[in-house]
């Protein structure tokens, strides 16, 4: 098959020339010549290169170089302020342990450095001098929007568990199929996922969560799922036996994650966000499910699933929380905004907004208009009151601590809590926010032994 030549970034190309005129081989390779073949701009130029990296170093004598992955191969090379990844053909030699290869050996054969890489699509090397080396079909198989292993996929899957985590990142992202025996063999060695670090599950997971295909590989690999989540298992194929809901938890569930936006504390909110359901599952005398409790039950078993996946405590604090309220009461009131914006501050209370619209459009389409129609409105209300500077916290009241002290107020938790008081009078809009009225109110009920 021909391709047509990718158009290369200066640096890039004045990186490749400079390795062949030094009597090296050079190419683009892996992510990028997939991304460009897709029609999409690569993130980043990954060259890979016959010359051993201290070839490598002297080609770049005149440049910045950085040297911290020289160990497997990679010189980081600064040109232009683009910051380049060359690397020396590669073998890795074998797998003990699912997850690093026990030595990794130099060639100078590019058909060797190919034979390791994990798909076909990440598998093609392009220079401008020499044009494609695509040894394993992989322009074909980004043509069909194929996921297929370089080699035989139970030994890939095998030498490397993360693999298989990588393969439905791919299809979620790019909204690709895995081809059938690669799609067998990640069924058959799931298990082995639970050798790869948390943290390198954590960032495929997420970026596979955020990928436009979410829903399809939720379900088709709902297994695989469960080997890292095994309290997603309760959920498959639960029935809600309630009139707002025509999917099955794990169903509502992977509608839910595909219907909010894309940020990755978002989506695995949602993934979570139901959890708690089967256990507290019970019918009413009419036979109708119910799930009373069933968010902060969620919010419990979160807790230990945002651990597991070593996410900052910024982030396991708003996955937690987005999961703990995401039934919370939300009204489009002045009063009751401003105090859920006392809550949960403003970022949380956006999100919480998109959490009950992704929590609404997957349950019954004949039932969800109205709060759909009801969180649109709130979320106006929002933005309008967040416009005009509100006032719900109490550093924003026109007195602070000083002037209760000098009004002969004991500083201490009751002053906390008679601020808070001040405060909900402000919101629920029975005093002004001015420093005189604040005083006389002070001074009305505050001194009162
Ligand atoms: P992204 O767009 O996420 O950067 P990428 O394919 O470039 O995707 P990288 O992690 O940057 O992914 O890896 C660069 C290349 O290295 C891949 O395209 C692939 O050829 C190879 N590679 C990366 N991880 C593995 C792995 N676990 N096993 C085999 N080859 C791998
Ligand atoms: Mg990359």
């Amino acid at each position: 098959m021909t391709q047509p030549n990718i158009v290369l970034p200066g640096p890039v190309e004045t990186a490749l020339g400079l390795l062949e005129t030094a009597g090296f081989e050079a190419w683009v390779v892996g992510g990028c010549t997939r991304d460009a073949l897709l029609g999409d701009t690569p993130k980043d130029w990954d060259i890979t290169t016959s010359a051993l990296p201290e070839e490598t170093l002297s080609v770049f004598s005149d440049y910045r170089t950085i040297e911290t992955g020289l160990q497997h191969g990679t010189v980081a090379v600064l040109l232009d302020d683009m910051l380049l990844e060359i690397t020396t053909y590669r073998v890795d030699g074998t797998y003990k342990d699912s997850r690093h290869p026990d030595a990794v050996t130099f060639t100078r054969t590019l058909g060797e450095d190919l034979a390791r890489r994990d798909f076909t699509m990440n598998a093609i090397a392009y220079s401008p001098a020499r044009g494609y080396e695509d040894l394993y079909g992989g322009a074909a198989d980004i043509e069909a929007h194929l996921i297929r292993c370089v080699g035989d996929p139970e030994t890939r899957f095998t030498e490397d568990a993360l693999r298989i985590l990588r393969a439905l990142r791919f299809s979620s992202v790019l909204g690709f199929a895995i081809e059938e025996k690669t799609s067998s063999a990640i069924h058959a060695l799931k298990e082995r996922i639970l050798h790869v670090a948390w943290e390198r599950i954590s960032a495929e997971l997420l970026q596979l969560l955020c990928g436009k295909d979410v829903y399809r590989v939720l379900q088709d690999y709902r297994d695989v799922f469960a080997v890292l989540f095994p309290e997603l298992k309760p959920c498959f194929d639960f029935e809600q036996k309630n009139p707002w809901h025509i999917y099955d938890v794990y169903t509502h569930t992977c509608h839910a994650v595909e219907h909010i936006e894309p940020e990755p504390e978002l989506r695995l909110a949602m993934l979570l966000h139901d959890l708690g359901k089967p256990e507290t599952f019970f019918t009413d005398d009419k036979g109708v499910g119910h799930f009373y409790g069933h968010a902060k039950h969620s919010a419990r078993i979160a807790d230990d699933i945002v651990h597991r996946l070593k996410l900052s405590t910024a982030m396991q604090d708003e996955v937690r929380t987005l999961v703990e309220f995401h039934d919370y009461p939300l009204e489009a009131t002045d009063h009751i905004l401003l105090r859920r914006l006392h809550k949960f501050g403003p970022d949380t209370l956006r999100h919480l907004i998109l959490v009950q619209r992704a929590d609404c459009l997957a349950q019954n389409p004949a039932k969800t208009g109205e709060d759909l129609d009801r969180l649109s409105t709130i979320e106006q209300k929002l933005n309008i009151l967040l416009n005009k500077d509100p006032v719900y916290r109490t550093r924003d009241l026109a007195v602070d601590g000083g002037d209760l002290i000098a009004l002969g107020m004991e500083p201490g938790p009751q002053m906390g809590a008679f601020l808070e008081d001040l405060l909900e009078a402000v919101m629920a809009g029975d005093l002004p926010n001015e420093r005189e009225s604040l005083l006389a109110y002070v001074r009305e009920k505050g001194m009162k032994p």
